[in-house]
């Protein structure tokens, strides 16, 4: 038996972190978000660039900022119980970088000119030259999946880039939901697929992302309790409004957060949508439809766990039964009745 070579852990590793195109983008706007970035572009689908006007990265940070487990977020793992960023692991620029070619720019406001950096597959400064860009970080990761032919291949299919652009689309969606204040353009081949100005509150960030139409058939929901402390908030769909533009085939336009991650929680989506279906008239019709809808779940950072999937999407809650209820004491009152255990069983 022998250890693998460093560089073929590394891409174990870094291929298992980032899995899809998608996920590139996810962590690059993630860490725009933690530095504070009011503005944010992403450009392209086989070169992906991120650029944001966040506080940019300090010289003296620079050459380890893309050398795996170095992070400026947490300094130990009692950090986690106060977790406020999106990232903690300083893992995905190490491992962006071990997968595609990666240039950094960055400026912070104390610097007089912004720095073009060149890295490695090991995350290492290899040259750097002076650049015009402002304020923030712009990260491009090119000749993405190099070493991962199967990916490569992949992606170089019309129709799967078509469909990446896509989830790509409504994962930008759902930063702009929960951050009305973000400004987002995303682009690609040069042209503008998508954008969304700075607004300044959820409703009308709503309204930017799925048109005024939908949001006209929306509630604003409200819920906040103490012991356990859990806060809720959002839009949901008028009881009874039918399933036109406020549903969905598929669930990616049901925006649920957990302290404004988006998250993929199936228990809290299925007792919304058993809600939703037992309110609409043709029932059949609507369970095989998902509600349009925003939730941001705040409770406090110590009860949750984030760091079950590399991709941060799946949070575990210590007290989900406390939250599920939370949330159906939110749906009760909002549809003006409870669906009793036998109901549930029956909504499948
Ligand atoms: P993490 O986000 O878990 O800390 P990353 O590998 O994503 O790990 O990033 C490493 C570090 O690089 C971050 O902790 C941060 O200090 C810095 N960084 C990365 N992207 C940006 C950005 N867009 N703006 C400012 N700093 C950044
Ligand atoms: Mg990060």
């Amino acid at each position: 038996m022998k250890a693998l070579p460093p560089e073929t852990v590394r891409l174990l590793c870094s291929s298992q972190v980032i899995t899809s195109v998608l996920n590139v983008v996810k962590e690059l706007v993630e860490n725009s978000l933690d530095a504070g970035s009011s503005s944010l572009e992403n450009y392209g689908l086989d070169r992906i660039e991120v650029r944001d006007n966040g506080s940019g990265i300090k010289a003296t940070d620079v050459p380890v900022m893309a050398v795996k487990h170095y992070t400026s977020k947490i300094s130990c793992h009692e950090d986690l119980e106060r977790l406020e960023t999106y990232g903690f692991r300083g893992e995905a620029l190490a491992s962006i970088c071990a997968i595609s070619e990666v240039v950094i720019t960055t400026k912070t406001a104390d610097d007089d000119f912004s720095l073009q950096y060149s890295v490695d597959h090991n995350g290492q400064i290899v040259s750097q030259k002076p650049s015009h860009l402002g304020k923030g970080t712009t990260v491009c990761a090119a000749n993405l999946f190099r070493n991962l032919p199967v990916r490569r291949q992949y992606y170089s299919n019309s129709k799967k880039c078509k469909e990446e652009l896509k989830r790509i689309q409504n994962l930008l969606m759902a930063y702009a939901v929960v951050k009305p204040e973000l400004r987002i353009t995303l682009s690609h081949n040069k042209a503008v697929v998508w954008q969304k100005s700075r607004v300044s509150d959820h409703r009308t960030a709503l309204m930017a992302v799925l048109g005024a139409a939908s949001v006209a058939n929306m509630f604003p929901i409200q819920h906040h309790q103490e012991q356990p402390e859990i806060g809720i908030d959002g839009f949901f769909p008028k009881p009874g409004s039918d399933f036109n533009s406020t549903s969905s085939s598929s669930p990616d336009k049901s925006f649920i957060f957990v302290n404004s991650r988006p998250v993929h929680h199936k228990e809290i989506l299925k007792l919304i949508k058993q809600y939703y279906t037992s309110a609409q008239s043709d029932k059949e019709s609507a369970n095989r439809r998902y509600p349009i809808l925003m939730m941001n779940i705040t409770i406090p950072a110590s009860t949750v766990d984030v760091n079950l999937t590399p991709d941060k999407t799946e949070v575990m809650l210590q007290n989900k039964e406390g939250v599920l209820l939370a949330v159906e004491t939110m749906l009760i009152s909002l549809y003006g009745y409870s669906i009793g255990d036998d109901d549930l069983k029956a909504g499948g």
